[in-house]
């Protein structure tokens, strides 16, 4: 018979913050710099797809500091430049988040990441992909390379629903995410993943029951997006075209939602955001203007309101 284990979190935690998860990690105080190494997309350049996800303009994730024009060594120094103001001795993970970024042949991937691993206060890397875009080859290096240094492979899942993968095209289905993200988990790698909630046609049951099947999944952290339409993307174009299938929640009811998730979400996955914070030039909807800190109050305040926690629905199959 199986055994079903409840999980604790931490003492006073209503959640498993990525952020303590770090500090527990790491002597010195670590704050990641975005590196645009100018990689492409297989779902815009036809190997995957054409056009992209719907909801993509990729210019929405990239700060200003960081443009592929510059080389990842400047772009390190400058993003080191910006933050080191506030904390003069902290250390970097130098994350490669615009595009995909293991699109590419073996060899011109490490000396990407190494060019970054080469500057003294960069001590791991953050790497945003495509499930589809890993393979064993990449993927036993990644290994190695997590002997000596931080490695974290971010997927973006988006959506555990294979009819929503399809309709936002993504060019790829959820079993590519869990296979991805357990051949990843299996040697030793960190696994991030990327979920948006609120993808069109699908209802908040069907978002709820993402946090169902991503428990299943050896995750070591979680960011969770609220569903921003953005200009010049073929989802704003349907949403002018279809509102119907469109559900964009309120900042109060997405927070409600949220807690739901959370109390159905494995507690030993680490959260790392709740909202994604897109320039607002670029944003149609919705337009609730909440920093991300901001808005983990309100998370904090509403889950003793509700007196709930990670997982507090969630119970471990073994
Ligand atoms: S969201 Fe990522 S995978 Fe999708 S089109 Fe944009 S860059 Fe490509």
């Amino acid at each position: 018979m199986t055994e079903i284990k409840p999980i604790q979190l931490p003492d006073q935690q209503r959640y498993l913050n990525y952020n303590q998860v770090m500090k527990s990690e790491f002597a010195e105080r670590i704050q990641k710099i975005s590196i645009n190494a100018g990689f492409t997309c297989p779902n815009r350049d036809g190997s995957k797809g054409r056009g992209g996800c719907t909801y993509c303009n990729n210019q929405s994730f990239s700060p200003e500091y960081c443009k592929p024009i510059k080389t990842v060594s400047q772009q390190v120094e400058e993003g080191i430049n910006f933050f080191k103001h506030k904390y003069e001795n902290q250390f970097y993970l130098a994350y490669f988040q615009s595009y995909t970024n293991t699109y590419d042949s073996l060899d011109k991937l490490k000396a990407i990441y190494e060019e970054a691993l080469s500057h003294p206060q960069v001590k791991g890397i953050v790497v945003g992909t495509r499930p589809d875009c890993v393979n064993d080859e990449l993927l036993d290096y990644f290994e190695e390379l997590s002997k000596s240094v931080y490695v974290m492979i971010e997927y973006g899942i988006e959506s555990t629903n294979d009819e929503t993968l399809e309709f936002i095209n993504r060019g790829h289905n959820y079993a590519c995410a869990e296979e991805a993200i357990r051949s990843t988990a299996k040697r030793g790698i960190k696994t991030g993943a990327h979920l948006i909630l609120g993808l069109p046609r699908e209802d908040s049951e069907t978002v709820l029951s993402h946090a169902d099947k991503i428990s299943k999944l050896p995750l070591t952290a979680i960011k969770l997006h609220q569903l921003q339409l953005i200009r010049k993307t073929v989802m704003a174009k349907q949403y002018i075209e279809h509102p119907e299938w469109f559900n964009l929640y309120t900042a109060n009811e997405y927070i409600d939602l949220l807690i739901d998730f959370i109390e159905r979400l494995n507690p030993e996955i680490a959260i790392e955001r709740f909202i994604s914070q897109s320039p607002p030039s670029l944003i149609i909807a919705p337009e609730w203007g909440l920093k991300n800190f901001e808005f983990a109050v309100k998370i904090e305040k509403r889950l003793i309101e509700r007196d709930t926690w990670q997982g507090k629905h969630f119970v471990k199959k073994e």
